[in-house]
């Protein structure tokens, strides 16, 4: 069955930080969303021709988590990671004015924290930060782990509910002694017990760096761990999906 569609009309712009801007939305039917309980659930905007959808096309679409949304009120909220003049959604989220509109095709998702988890890794840069904020809001008060993210430097840090027995790393990519995601990771205390995980970002940094030191070395079960690449370095959505598709194609061969 095709996903659903639901036009999304913009209602406020907010700066969180110099490289991102909140967009809030409103519905009149917001039902897509009724069943939803992931802590990542995305939708798929689509940028060209949602008609084209119906035709078995591929309209221009861009990924991003859907923050919040109340069928109720018809609310729902996405956080943009503005990085300049390139790309599609960036740029529109950065010149969004209330009353533009956009649909959104979705959501899909695959996780949210493990409650019988012994301890909980959260590890992103800013694409995940706004999933990584969603999964923390729904923690106890008594959870444990770490939270790593990255971001360009320390004005674009952002407060996060993080419970007060896990730890929160912020890595500044402008810092000289910066040390990456995959550094960061390494550098953690390892708690007992059973780790449920969640990283996303980069996808050279995430796939080829953190996984094979959480899958191989660290041994985690497949299952307790969401892990992907949320955009490509040079690359489009476009272009990136043809990335994904070589590697799962070699690794189907190893
Ligand atoms: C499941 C999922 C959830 C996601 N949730 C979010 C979210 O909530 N918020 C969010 O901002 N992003 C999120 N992303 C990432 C987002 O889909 C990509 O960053 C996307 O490429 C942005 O599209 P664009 O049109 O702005 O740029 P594109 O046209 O795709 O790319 C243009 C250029 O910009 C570069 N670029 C793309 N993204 C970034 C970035 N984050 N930082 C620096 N350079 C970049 C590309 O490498 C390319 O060179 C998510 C991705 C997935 C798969």
């Amino acid at each position: 069955m095709s996903k659903p569609l639901t036009l999304l009309t913009v209602t406020a712009s907010e700066r969180l930080s110099p490289g991102m801007v909140r967009l809030r939305f409103h519905s009149d039917d917001l039902s897509a969303f009724a069943e939803s309980t992931f802590t990542d659930r995305y939708v798929k905007l689509v940028f060209g021709d949602p008609a084209a959808l119906d035709r078995g096309e591929r309209p221009v679409m861009r990924t991003y988590t859907a923050l919040d949304p109340d069928t109720d009120a018809g609310t729902v909220a996405i956080d943009f990671v503005v990085h300049g003049d390139s790309g599609v959604a960036g740029p529109w989220a950065a010149a969004a004015q209330p009353g533009d509109t956009i649909t959104a095709r979705g959501p899909g998702g695959g996780y949210a924290p493990d409650r019988d988890a012994s301890w909980h890794l959260l590890i992103g840069d800013e694409a995940a930060l706004p999933a990584i904020r969603q999964a923390l809001a729904t923690l106890p008060s008594d959870a444990a782990g770490h939270v790593v993210i990255e971001v360009e430097s320390a004005a674009h840090q952002q407060d996060l509910p993080v419970p007060a027995e896990m730890s929160l790393t912020w890595l500044h990519r402008s810092a000289p002694d910066h040390r990456d995601l995959e550094a960061a990771t390494r550098r953690l205390d390892w708690l007992p017990g059973r780790v449920h995980a969640f990283v996303h970002g980069e996808a050279q940094v995430v796939m080829h760096g953190i996984r094979p030191y959480l899958l191989k070395e660290r041994g985690l079960p497949r299952a307790d761990v969401s892990i992907s690449g949320y955009w490509r370095q040079g690359r489009t959505e476009e272009t990136f999906r043809q990335w994904k598709a070589e590697l799962a194609a070699a690794e189907g061969d190893a």
